[in-house]
């Protein structure tokens, strides 16, 4: 029977495919007392096999479709799994404590891990990190609960899971994975962000997707409307290929401006930028007609691996960047961990609030030989392009302070080794913290610029976690309350002759847009898949006329009644 689930419209587009099911099962161990221990040390010799044939065909399939680099870490995996220095003590352990094999093996792998992790050695971490995906594997057959593996796909699918991790997402194969949906997240999640610059259609916040689809079931992901409906009839289906039919002509007409000017009608020039998260995220911005790059997410370049990048490895990617965009701007936000991207082999504890907890440049002023190894590689790249260097989660100006006095030490000792570095960096900062939107007319003065991350300002100034569904209402970019602090860091920089920028996906936003133009904003950087859209728009613009309009609203009660006031004049 046919069902429809409602969710959050992530990312734009139709997708019609069959859906794989990703879980992480959860994996429970208990211990309990064997009779007979030769029988439990058998079950844990087939175990061992089942996940060795299992990293093989893993092994060779990430070798084909991912390539060598990505396929030693499955190499490594076997290799663990074949070390009798980690295998005799499971055993040893099952035979004299007369234990199951589960509960040796956790604890036998535990005893590593841990004694690994602690040691000041990457090389050592990075095995930790190997002991405990391949204990986990082991695990799962021992217990009879399957992984998914979602690097196996080799069919078209849409992907649902209760959630997805931003480097669950930077490893989904384009080619296959079709669209996807999920039980938790926001519009401002990063998976919803990710799926954007990838293209892929995506429904998140639906809470209940995992428990409506069962594996291989067909499945439409609406990613315009916010919908998944399963199980369709041939009739909903070709209703909805109409729709995707109808979206991709629009596309083609939008694409038409991709060499055009943002100009509005009034003759004012905006910069319509894009927001990345690797190097290979450029092409897109080419095609989609960029003006720049407003919003270079460096942590991609540190997830999705088991240690810090190294200095050479970041200058790469920064010189990639730099050089692919030519003179145009590359706005690069140094590391910003924490939240919902997290970073396992940095083994930070826990929070109770990721969101207020330790983390941007919080943790890069504490973890300064990770903040300054970033600072050099971005330094050396300057030279390579037209580079501006931006921090995150600056909340106090002291933190400003510190994080670019650190910033000029590291230019001033490449300088010393006679590297190259450019004299025009700008540096400025994300503003994403209440209390440096109210300070803005204070930190014009020492900033170069301003980006306004309203993904983080909104859920600071509603206290709303981004990440809950439940309180996704509150993720309200058009209150005049955030109205008000964008026009504040607006008209602060303007004061100091700065410019004032947009990288939350408030820039991109229909809506957003013409009370933005009205109130001054110089960038707008947004998805890559966005901008022409956005380019259509403004071209239909006067920022002369938007401005008393922008005035209106920010003397308007709620949310809603913007939204109202906005589309009747300006939305068709
Ligand atoms: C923001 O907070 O608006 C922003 C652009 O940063 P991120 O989404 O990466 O937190
Ligand atoms: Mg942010």
């Amino acid at each position: 029977m046919t069902t429809t689930i409602t969710g959050i419209a992530a990312s734009p587009g139709i997708s019609i495919a069959k859906a794989f099911i990703l879980q992480n099962p959860e994996l429970k161990v208990v211990k309990t007392k064997v009779k007979d221990t030769n029988e439990e040390i058998q079950r844990l010799e087939k175990a061992l096999e089942k996940s060795k044939a299992e990293l093989e065909v893993i092994k060779e399939h990430a070798s084909k479709e991912l390539g060598e680099d990505k396929a030693e870490i499955f190499a490594a995996h076997l290799l663990v799994l074949s070390d009798p220095e980690l295998i005799n003590p499971i055993k040893d352990k099952v035979e004299t404590e007369q234990v199951n094999a589960e509960f040796a093996l956790d604890e036998v792998a535990n005893m590593f891990i841990t004694l690994f992790e602690n040691m000041d050695n990457e090389y050592m971490k990075e095995r930790a990190a190997d002991i405990r995906d391949v204990t986990k594997r082991v695990l799962a057959h021992l217990l009879g609960v399957t992984i998914a593996n979602p690097s196996m796909i080799s069919e078209e699918v849409v992907i649902i899971a209760e959630d997805l991790t931003p480097s669950d997402t930077a490893q989904l194969n384009r080619q296959y994975v079709k669209g996807f949906s999920t039980d938790i997240g926001g519009r401002t999640s990063h998976s919803a962000i990710m799926s954007r610059s990838l293209e892929i259609p995506a429904v998140v916040g639906t809470k209940t997707v995992t428990s409506g689809v069962e594996n291989g079931t067909l499945v439409i992901v609406d990613g315009l409307d916010g919908k998944v409906i399963v199980d369709p009839t041939e009739e909903v289906v070709n209703q909805y290929q109409d729709k995707k039919a109808a979206y991709d002509a629009q596309k083609a007409e939008w694409a038409k401006l991709v060499d055009e000017k943002t100009v509005t009608t009034d003759g004012q020039h905006v910069e319509l930028a894009a927001n990345i998260g690797t190097p290979d995220d450029v092409q897109g911005v080419l095609e989609n007609g960029g003006e720049g790059v407003g919003l270079y997410r460096t942590e991609f370049l540190y997830m999705g691996r088991e240690t810090l990048p190294t200095e050479e490895e970041q200058f790469e990617a920064y010189k990639a960047v730099l050089e692919r965009m030519g003179d145009k701007p590359v706005v690069v936000r140094t590391l910003d961990i924490g939240g919902d991207k997290e970073l396992p082999y940095l083994d930070l504890p826990k929070e109770m609030n990721p969101f207020l907890g330790f983390r941007a440049i919080r943790l890069c002023l504490e973890m300064q030989d990770m903040f300054r190894t970033q600072l050099r590689a971005l330094l050396r790249a300057s030279v390579f392009g037209n580079l501006k260097i931006m921090f995150p989660m600056i909340a106090t100006l002291d933190e400003f302070r510190e994080a670019k006095s650190i910033l000029l030490e590291e230019k001033e000792k490449l300088q010393g080794e006679g590297i190259a570095v450019s004299e025009t960096i700008e540096v400025g900062i994300m503003v994403e913290i209440p209390s440096t939107a109210v300070m803005a007319d204070l930190f014009a003065k020492e900033v170069d610029f301003f980006s306004i991350g309203t993904n983080d300002l909104i859920q600071y100034t509603l206290a709303a976690d981004r990440m809950n569904e439940r309180v996704s209402y509150l993720y309200q970019p058009y209150n005049p309350a955030i109205l008000r602090l964008v026009k504040n860091v607006i008209d602060a920089a303007h004061k100091e002759g700065k410019w004032a920028g947009m990288c939350g996906e408030m820039a991109g936003d229909e809506v957003a847009i013409p009370l933005l133009l009205g109130l001054g904003l110089d960038e707008f950087s947004m998805s890559a898949t966005s901008i022409l859209k956005a380019r259509s728009q403004i071209l239909r613009l006067s920022r002369e006329e938007l401005r008393s309009d922008a005035q209106k609203a920010l003397m308007m009660n709620t949310a809603e009644e913007v939204k109202r006031f906005i589309e009747e004049k300006y939305i068709n």
